[in-house]
């Protein structure tokens, strides 16, 4: 069963937002970069990656389906932010908003009848729930370190990330 054009372009549309989650923690690692909290800047590097990843592997479903990817343009992203707590804290509503998105897009799936692909996005609703969850906690435990040693203590944590 082919791909239609109306869940092709959705999948393609979830590519270009796991491309541009990937973009967006490139920009974090920047910033925590630029801080010295190099834990925090290893951390959303390695989830940069993932994001590639997850993109990826969009990609490849769309090739497998015999449908036409396309690779998109990127708006830079956010670059600059008034504390760490407002940069993590930024970087969960941006995952509470792909939740949404992967949700709308199963939605879609189960609608127009494509099971293959309502199946191939079992992964990311699980995926959704621990990025939720991992996201959830990196922003209580800022929090609570607040701004002085317990946040340095927290960036050598974060650092540990493989
Ligand atoms: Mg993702």
């Amino acid at each position: 069963m082919n791909l239609s054009p109306t869940i092709q372009d959705a999948l393609n549309k979830q590519l270009k937002a796991e491309l541009f989650s990937s973009h967006l923690y490139l920009g974090l690692e920047n910033y925590f970069d630029g801080l010295g909290l190099k834990g925090f800047a290893h951390w959303m590097r390695k989830h940069a990656d993932e994001e590639r990843g997850h993109a990826l592997t969009f990609l490849a479903f769309i090739r497998d389906r015999q449908g036409t990817p396309v690779i998109p343009a990127l708006e830079a992203p956010q670059q600059g932010w008034g504390s760490p707590q407002e940069a993590v804290t930024a970087a969960f509503n941006h995952e509470k908003a792909v939740t949404e998105m992967i949700h709308a897009l199963y939605e879609l799936a189960k609608k127009e009848g494509d099971n293959a692909t309502a199946v191939f996005l079992h992964t990311f609703v699980d995926e959704q729930v621990e990025e939720e969850a991992l996201f959830d906690d990196v922003v209580k435990r800022t929090a609570l370190a607040g701004t002085g040693s317990g946040l340095l203590v927290l960036d050598q944590e974060l650092g540990k990330r493989e």
